[in-house]
C-alpha cells in the first residue's frame, strides 16, 4: 500500500478467522473486562487501569513466539543454559487511543522502545491523516508491535504498518481491544504477513466508521474528552442518620 491509500468504503464482509488473526473472546478474564470496558458507565480512570489490564494479557501472547537464543546463565546453585529475546522490539502506539496501551507494554518488556505515530481519522473520508512521525530519527528494531485499541476501517493500523516497513521493521504485529471484520479485512488485504491480537471481533462498523457495538471513542473514554462524558463523577451525600 502506498501512505495514502486507505479504505474509503464500510461495506460489510463477514469475519474470517485466519492463520495471522488472534481473537481471545473465548478467555474468561479477557471477556470480563471487556465487558467491564465497553460499559458506558466505566468512568475514564477506570477505562484506563482496564485497558491496561486487558493490554497486558494481550501483549503476553502476543509476544509468545517471538525469536529467543539460548545464552549461559549461572544461578546461585550452578550453571544452566536459558533462552533471552533474540531480536529488537519496539512498541508503535497510535495516538491517542494507543497512548494507554503503553504502561502495559513497558512493563512487559521494559526498555523497548516505544516510536510514537501520531494518526488522526478525517472524518469526512474516514482516511487516516499522519501529523506526527519521527522515526526516522530513531535507532531500528526487527519486531514492531503497532498498539491501537479500535482496528475500525484498518486504515490507521494499515498505514502504521507501511510507515514500520519503511523503516526497516521485518516483522509487524498489531495487538489491540476490538477489531471490525472491515479492518480485518482491509488489513489482510494490504498487509497479508501482519498479525493480530484482539480480545473480540465486533459486528460491523456504523456510518460514522465506529465499531458497533463496540466501546465508543477510546480515546475519549481515557480522557474524558467525549461530549457526553460527565467531568465529574456526581457527589451523592450521605443520608444523616436518625
Ligand atoms: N476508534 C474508536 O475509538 N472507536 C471506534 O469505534 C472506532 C474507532
Amino acid at each position: 500500500m502506498t501512505l495514502s491509500d486507505s479504505p474509503a468504503e464500510l461495506t460489510a464482509v463477514p469475519f474470517e478467522p485466519s492463520r495471522n488473526v488472534h481473537v481471545y473472546s473465548n478467555h474468561a478474564l479477557i471477556s470480563h473486562k471487556l465487558a467491564l470496558l465497553r460499559d458506558r458507565r466505566t468512568q475514564p480512570a477506570r477505562f484506563s487501569q482496564l485497558l491496561k489490564e486487558i493490554s497486558f494479557m494481550l501483549l503476553s501472547y502476543a509476544t509468545a513466539d517471538l525469536p529467543v537464543q539460548e545464552v549461559p546463565v549461572i544461578t546461585p546453585v550452578g550453571p544452566t543454559i536459558q533462552r533471552v529475546l533474540a531480536k529488537r522490539v519496539g512498541f508503535a502506539p497510535i495516538l491517542r487511543a494507543g497512548a494507554g496501551m503503553i504502561p502495559a507494554a513497558q512493563e512487559l518488556i521494559p526498555g523497548a522502545p516505544i516510536w510514537y505515530l501520531g494518526l488522526y481519522r478525517d472524518e469526512e473520508t474516514l482516511r487516516p491523516v499522519r501529523y506526527y512521525d519521527k522515526l526516522q530519527e530513531y535507532p531500528p528494531v526487527d519486531i514492531a508491535l503497532i498498539l491501537d485499541p479500535m482496528l475500525a476501517t484498518g486504515g490507521s493500523v494499515a498505514l502504521a504498518a507501511a510507515r514500520l516497513k519503511q523503516k526497516g521493521v521485518e516483522r509487524v504485529i498489531h495487538v489491540g481491544l476490538i477489531a471490525s471484520p472491515q479492518g480485518l479485512d482491509f488489513l489482510a488485504k494490504e498487509h497479508p504477513d501482519v498479525e493480530v491480537h484482539v480480545a473480540a471481533v465486533d459486528e460491523r462498523l456504523n456510518e460514522r466508521g465506529y465499531i458497533v457495538p463496540g466501546l465508543g471513542d477510546a480515546g475519549d473514554r481515557q480522557n474524558a474528552t467525549g461530549a457526553q462524558d460527565p467531568t465529574d463523577e456526581p457527589f451523592i451525600p450521605e443520608a444523616e442518620e436518625a
